[in-house]
């Protein structure tokens, strides 16, 4: 038997969270059994273990989007007893139970190997939102930002996408200007690589369809009017890759900066994310993330504090990442 947490609704749609007592067969279908050594709290576990946006959409549900772990049993062709693997997304802990357990079901297709430089703990150092950073720094690669181009704006700075995104743009040579409602922060972010920090007022009201060309690029985990003035202050040609919501998942913004200047926005999803694409990340992180940098942005707590550091993550209280030791 291992430890779960499972949130539940009643009648009236009140959600509870518990912590249940269950065996392999308790789990949901898969063909690879996992004994979870880390996971860790993203922005949605967050939602979904409060409750304030509609994540979980399987009642119950284990929540927990990622995890790194041993594989213990496996009827899947890639995988066997003893593998080192991890998991983000694939809808896990939205609609299949997910990593808040000592062990996880799922379909062998969403695992990727745990490369070998890194351990569960540091997996889960990074995370989906280290993942997610680096998804973004690939698409604004893809799109031509260089170093050389100018600044790059990180919203969300202290976040996790936006802790991890700024000590890989600064290991590749980039300039990052850091975006922060918690400018008391500034020593740690600058410890992370940031060349600049602003306060993240001077883009959460609205502002005007084109300002001045402040950089060559972004990385925006909070959307919003916040996105709409990294677009509208974005240099001719750049790029803007757009991965969260944290302050709103509306966009009011206008095409100005589109049709003046040929800034390109650019969607970023990892959860459904293909494998290809995932390995390519991962292997990134392995060499563009110091050690260092990963071990100072991040804390460790174990499961029973799982609930109380979720709330706080969402009150914004919450430096960097998360991770969650199971065994401890
Ligand atoms: P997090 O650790 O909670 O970081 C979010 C950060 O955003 C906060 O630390 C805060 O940074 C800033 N923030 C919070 N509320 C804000 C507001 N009202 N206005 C402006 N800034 C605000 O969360 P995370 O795990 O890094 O995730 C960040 C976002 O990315 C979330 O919206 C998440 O859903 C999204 N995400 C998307 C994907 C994807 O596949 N596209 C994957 C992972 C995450 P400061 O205190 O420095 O201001």
């Amino acid at each position: 038997a291992f430890k779960a947490i499972m949130v539940s609704r009643d009648d009236n749609k009140v959600q509870s969270v518990d912590v249940a007592e269950l065996t392999v067969d308790d789990l949901m279908e898969g063909d690879v059994v996992v004994a979870v050594e880390a996971t860790t709290i993203n922005y949605k576990d967050g939602l979904a273990i409060t409750g304030k946006s509609p994540v979980v959409r399987r009642w119950p549900m284990i929540p927990g989007i990622d995890f790194a772990g041993t594989v213990v049993a496996s009827d899947h062709a890639d995988w066997k007893a003893g593998d080192k693997v991890i998991l983000n997304g694939w809808g896990v802990g939205e609609v299949h139970y997910g990593a808040y357990a000592g062990r996880a079901r799922v379909n062998g297709d969403w695992l990727i190997a745990l490369p070998d430089a890194l351990t569960p703990h540091q997996a889960m150092a990074i995370g989906t939102a280290g993942y997610t950073a680096m998804l973004s720094v690939l698409a604004l690669e893809g799109a031509g930002i260089t170093p050389d181009r100018g600044p790059v704006v990180v919203t969300g700075a202290n976040g996790g996408v936006g802790t991890v995104a700024i000590s890989v743009l600064s290991k590749l040579g980039y300039q990052v200007i850091a975006s922060t409602g918690r400018t008391s922060e500034s020593a740690f972010l600058e410890s992370l690589g940031a060349a600049e920090i602003i306060d993240r007022a001077e883009l959460s009201e609205p502002g005007r369809p084109l300002g001045k060309e402040r950089w060559a690029a972004g990385i925006d985990s909070v959307g919003s009017v916040t996105l709409a003035n990294v677009l509208a202050q974005t240099q001719y040609g750049g790029a803007v890759a757009a991965c969260g919501l944290a302050q709103g998942m509306d966009l009011p913004a206008s095409v100005a900066p589109f049709i003046l200047r040929g800034v390109s926005l650019l969607g970023i999803d990892s959860v459904m994310a293909p494998r290809a694409l995932r390995e390519k990340a991962w292997s990134r992180l392995v060499g563009d993330l110091d050690t260092a940098k990963l071990e100072s942005l991040s804390t460790t707590i174990g499961f029973d504090a799982i609930v109380e550091t979720a709330t706080a993550l969402l009150e914004g209280k919450v430096r960097g990442r998360v991770v969650i030791d199971m065994a401890g």
